[in-house]
């Protein structure tokens, strides 16, 4: 079976090599020795100030709109996982949808002006698939109707933007590392901001806003990372070079072969790309459905990252329509990438997609 992705895993021995530290310090989780390591080191790597660990990725962005204490609406992207919306509503804030640019599959910062009101206190883009989104146009716009900037940046792992980090734009980036993304501590993610304050803040609540023995100075959360999630982390850093080096390979092999067939992401200039993902563009949602069967019956599951549109889900009750998201979503497919994918897997589904697209289709 070949999956859309694949955990990675370390070698037994050097997970062991972290675990043994649990075992000597007896200390499990609660901003132990481990989380403390693994930030530090994230942020060194990362280029990035403060770096804050948390249970997982969708809790980062519940986290990060409580500390910036957004209210009402927030205009975000409807291509996105669904935990960029839930997220939103859980903090009881309603999403407000802006249309995306067809290109580059991010936010369309021209979207946003109409959809602002009285009651917007915040945009929150996607850099999907790890493109940076045209991240000085929206603080244009943030900064002339005085919202805050929120990035979801659960794919941009390690990904520049004119020489630096794109998780420094923004009031505060939030980043997943679940099993399924390009780094991961099984689950987790984590918050980064430069702002010190802020920083301070949202440490108090994550661990239930408690300041001291006997201390709440805020309503906070429990949403700390354990010491055997930084484990699989440090040992998955210690590998990360190896893992972008094989990544890049694979989605080079998919650019050369497919290129002319399918479409591809539009990069922003000037950023670099981590081949987090490797999304294609179908001409119709009918020809996606026939590689996608074709695919499947060679036990081969691409996902269909990201449908449907967020402003199409019936529960998240969408104030207004994406029609460019709606069109995207429907003809976008997610092809497998991962670090053990063979060349002769690849060469496999870069065969059997060929061969969908030049036989006439099956489906209707
Ligand atoms: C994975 C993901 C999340 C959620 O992260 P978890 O760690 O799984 O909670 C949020 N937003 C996007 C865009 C994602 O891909």
């Amino acid at each position: 079976m070949i999956p859309v992705t694949k955990a990675y895993l370390p070698s037994k021995q050097t997970y062991q090599n972290y675990v043994d530290q649990i075992f000597d310090s007896g200390w499990l989780t609660n901003n132990g020795q481990l989380v403390q390591q693994l930030e530090k080191r994230l942020a060194d790597y990362l280029d990035v100030k403060h770096l804050i660990c948390v249970a997982n990725g969708t809790l980062a962005l519940q986290v990060a709109f409580k500390a910036l204490k957004l209210k009402g609406e927030v205009i975000t992207s409807p291509f996105s996982f669904p935990a960029t919306s839930s997220s939103l509503i859980w903090e009881d804030l309603q999403p407000i949808y802006a249309d995306i640019d067809p290109h580059s599959f991010n936010l369309n910062p021209n979207e946003i002006a109409p959809h602002l009101s009285p009651n917007t206190s915040a945009i929150l883009p996607v850099h999907v698939f790890g493109n940076p989104c045209q991240v000085a146009a929206i603080q244009e716009i943030a900064n002339k109707h005085n919202l805050k900037v929120i990035y979801d940046a659960a794919h941009a792992f390690n990904v520049k933007l004119d020489g630096q980090s794109v998780l420094n734009f923004g009031d505060i980036s939030t980043i997943s590392f679940h099993s399924t993304k390009l780094f991961h501590t099984i689950e987790g993610g984590a918050i980064i901001t430069d702002n010190d304050q802020l920083a301070k803040q949202i440490r108090l609540l994550i661990n239930f806003g408690i300041s001291g023995l006997y201390q709440v100075d805020a309503v906070g959360i429990n949403a700390k990372m354990n010491e055997f999630e930084a484990a699989m982390g440090l040992a998955i850093l210690d590998d990360i070079d190896k893992i972008h080096t094989k990544r890049t390979q694979i989605w080079h092999n998919y650019q050369q072969h497919l290129t002319g067939r399918l479409q591809f992401q539009t990069r922003q200039s000037n950023s670099t790309q981590n081949h987090a993902y490797a999304p294609v563009l179908f001409e119709s949602e009918t020809q996606l459905l026939a590689a996608v069967d074709k695919l499947n019956a060679n036990n081969i599951h691409p996902r269909r990252y990201f449908y449907p549109s967020l402003d199409t889900i019936e529960c998240f009750e969408a104030l207004n329509n994406c029609p460019v998201s709606q069109d995207i979503s429907k003809r976008i497919l997610c092809l497998p990438i991962y670090h053990d994918l063979s060349e002769t897997e690849q060469m496999q589904i870069i065969e059997i997609l060929q061969h969908s697209l030049t036989t006439p289709s099956e489906v209707e």
